[in-house]
């Protein structure tokens, strides 16, 4: 029988590299029992909300045409809702994708003249032509809906000062986004959310605080929404899908946000009541069972590469050691190359397409060439081991994923090999 070192130099990953690899994940056991245990109360929060709502084979079975009294549909909400532990969700395949379903939550929550506040700086890509900050086609700017922002700290926290001093008449939801996207920043721990959440309450009850959860999701043993989020929101071909579920977004909130959000998502009058669920049902009940464990296989992944890359001397964020409060990892190169070769061992690692050169190129919603490595399952899905970066200083690669954690050790490794054979990494 082949030896497991042999299967690797076999798929492109030298003895050199994978004893680095050996040594380098032997010292984060302890790390990695920490979060199976997450994981494993992850697990029991999902199959408690499986239990309590009776879920059944029915339930996979799906509707067509208008999908009125599609009870699938209906009862993976309440799973949501009750997960989460909100009053409501709004949780289907209708909502495209994450940028969706956070345009959707503020679009459906706010009238002109009302004006929305980020407290953690600068929001997501996407979500710049979403609210207008750079000029769009029918952005919330377009429709008379202002927007103001309030940096985080140097040091990362709420600047609770610059929130009070922000919050004015006009003023109708904060948004908080958990995760760093596309920037250097640390991202936000659930219980900091907690605090803003109830700063800004204290002062302003009527204010509706909405959440980016995207990448956040089971990372912790609580979420947002334990803190009082009115509106938590993320993306299924992220965490809560599981890797399962093709297409999809959720918010989860209060009864009042959610109809909001479920009238705007149809139509006035007729809000939840349609929206065919297809065929997809089986795939969003599976992939948010399986959430927890592959969430926890991403983190691994994630710990793991940080830890590679910290000893060659590359900034690593979140650093070896740090507590994590999303699935992403950044790696700063500081040139373009690294960026490149980085994402090209990530593809070659892949299952599918591992045989296709991923490039830079100009992608519709963000302001600079940006190159990604997925050999996905699901087109794009990034809870699938998957990389991408801006080209832009610093030149840092962003990656996050990893169905399994075997899978997602095996890209790093492959990465590392890439990064060294094109010489721009020395080992030892
Ligand atoms: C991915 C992401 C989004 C947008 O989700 P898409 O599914 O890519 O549209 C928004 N905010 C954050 C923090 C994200 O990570």
């Amino acid at each position: 029988m082949e030896t497991l070192e042999s299967m690797y130099e076999a798929m492109g990953v030298s003895k050199e590299i994978y004893e680095f690899g050996e040594k380098t994940a032997e010292k984060l056991e302890g790390r990695f029992r920490e979060i199976d245990a997450n994981a494993e109360y992850n697990q029991m929060k999902v199959v408690r909300a499986f239990q309590k709502n009776r879920i059944s084979a029915e339930h996979f079975n799906g509707t067509t045409g208008y999908g009125y009294n599609d009870a699938g549909r209906d009862d993976l909400e309440k799973v949501y809702a009750d997960t989460f532990h909100t009053e409501d969700a709004l949780v289907r395949p209708q909502i495209t994708c994450g940028t969706h379903a956070l345009a959707l939550a503020l679009a459906a929550n706010l009238r002109p003249g009302d004006e929305m506040i980020s407290i953690s700086g600068k929001p997501y890509d996407t979500l710049e032509e979403v609210i207008g900050i750079r000029p769009s086609r029918g952005s919330l700017a377009e429709y008379g809906i202002t927007y103001r922002q309030v940096e985080l700290k140097p040091d990362g926290s709420f600047d609770f000062e610059a929130i009070r001093n922000a919050l004015g008449e006009k003023t109708r939801l904060v948004e908080i986004q958990r995760s760093k996207g596309y920037l250097t920043r640390p991202s936000l721990a659930v219980d900091k959310i907690g605090e803003a959440i109830r700063f800004v309450k204290s002062l302003r009850p009527d204010i509706i605080v909405m959440v980016d959860n995207c990448y956040g999701e089971f990372v912790d043993r609580v979420e947002p929404s334990d803190f009082g989020a009115d509106m938590t929101v993320g993306s299924l071909i992220k965490n809560p899908g599981g890797g399962l579920a093709p297409i999809g977004g959720y918010i989860a909130g209060t009864h009042e946000c959610i109809e909001n959000c479920a009238v705007r998502l149809t139509s006035p009058g007729l809000g939840r009541e349609v929206g065919a669920s297809l065929g997809v049902l089986r795939q969003l009940y599976q992939g948010f069972f399986l959430a927890p464990t592959v969430t926890a296989s991403a983190l691994k992944t994630a710990i793991f590469a940080a830890n590679l890359y910290e000893q060659l001397g590359f900034r690593v964020n979140p650093n070896g050691t740090e507590r994590r409060n999303d699935i992403i990892q950044d790696i700063e190169f500081g040139f373009p190359e690294g960026v490149i070769h980085f994402c090209e061992g990530i593809q070659q690692a892949a299952p599918v397409d591992s045989y296709v050169t991923p490039e830079p190129w100009a992608m519709p919603g963000y302001d600079s060439d940006v190159i990604m490595a997925a050999g996905a399952f699901v087109s794009g899905s990034s809870i699938e081991l998957s990389a991408d970066g801006p080209i832009k200083p610093p030149y840092a690669v962003y990656f996050q994923g990893g169905l399994t954690y075997e899978h997602g050790k095996f890209g790093i490794l492959r990465s590392l090999q890439r990064l060294y054979e094109c010489g721009v990494v020395k080992i030892g």
